[in-house]
């Protein structure tokens, strides 16, 4: 119901929906190198990747993971 609603507000405003599979790893993915760890605890609060280094917020991580792939399914 919601992401209908969602839909049809975005489709007035001109934008467009996007739904990424829901399995897709997040969280577990690093937004700078592409790692993916094989363990995250909930109650890590930082995403740490043992791959590049990088250390950031783990939310924002994610947040930058889905916007990745948004912007390459709309290469297609
Ligand atoms: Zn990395």
């Amino acid at each position: 119901m919601f992401l209908r609603m969602l839909e049809y507000k975005l489709m007035f405003l001109g934008k467009q929906f996007l739904k990424i599979d829901k399995w897709f790893p997040s969280s577990k993915t690093c937004s700078k190198c592409g790692n993916v760890k094989e363990e995250l605890k909930l109650s890590e609060r930082s995403y740490k990747c043992e791959f590049c280094g990088i250390e950031i917020d783990r939310d924002y991580n994610g947040a930058l993971n889905i916007k990745n792939i948004g912007k390459e399914m709309l290469k297609y």
